[in-house]
């Protein structure tokens, strides 16, 4: 059950750093590798954006190996909460939200249309600055409310 916790604290955790590194890094120094993915014509095939997905793999597989020859302590259970997040990420971001794979597109699930009308949101800003809506996986709030509290 420890185990399990700091598993979902590492998640919860990365869903944070993450909307920090989008907000500051990938739209801030990084933003060569970001732009492509904000030019609204393309068509998400290989995109630099990517890159960042194989840099937070590296540390996930890294304490995961590491981890794993001691036990499977601690140092395990936090790779395999960035592993996931990164799996659920690129779930969401990629094949869900940008239909990388065609998936999900006429979901009726209230929570995957308001993170999905969200990172739209997101979208409509093709430029490094004025950004908004950096989540991935949870989003302000009234976005959430645009199809929660539908009758
Ligand atoms: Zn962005
Ligand atoms: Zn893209
Ligand atoms: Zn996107």
């Amino acid at each position: 059950m420890i185990n399990f916790g700091i598993v979902l604290l590492v998640f919860v955790l990365m869903e944070g750093f993450t909307w920090i590194i989008h907000k500051y890094v990938m739209h801030g120094f990084m933003w060569r590798w970001h732009a492509d993915h904000h030019d609204p014509r393309h068509e998400h095939r290989l995109e630099k954006n990517d890159y960042f997905f194989v840099v937070f793999a590296i540390p996930a597989i890294i304490l995961l190996y590491i981890g794993s020859t001691q036990g499977y302590n601690i140092t395990f259970f936090i790779g395999l909460g960035i592993a996931l997040y990164g799996m659920a990420y690129f779930f969401v971001h990629d094949i869900f939200i940008h239909q990388r794979v065609p998936f999900l597109k006429n979901t009726k699930n209230p929570y995957l249309k308001a993170i999905r009308r969200a990172h739209k949101q997101h979208h409509k800003h093709i430029n490094k600055e004025d950004g908004e809506c950096f989540g991935f996986l949870w989003v302000p709030v009234q976005y959430f409310k645009m199809y929660f509290h539908k009758k």
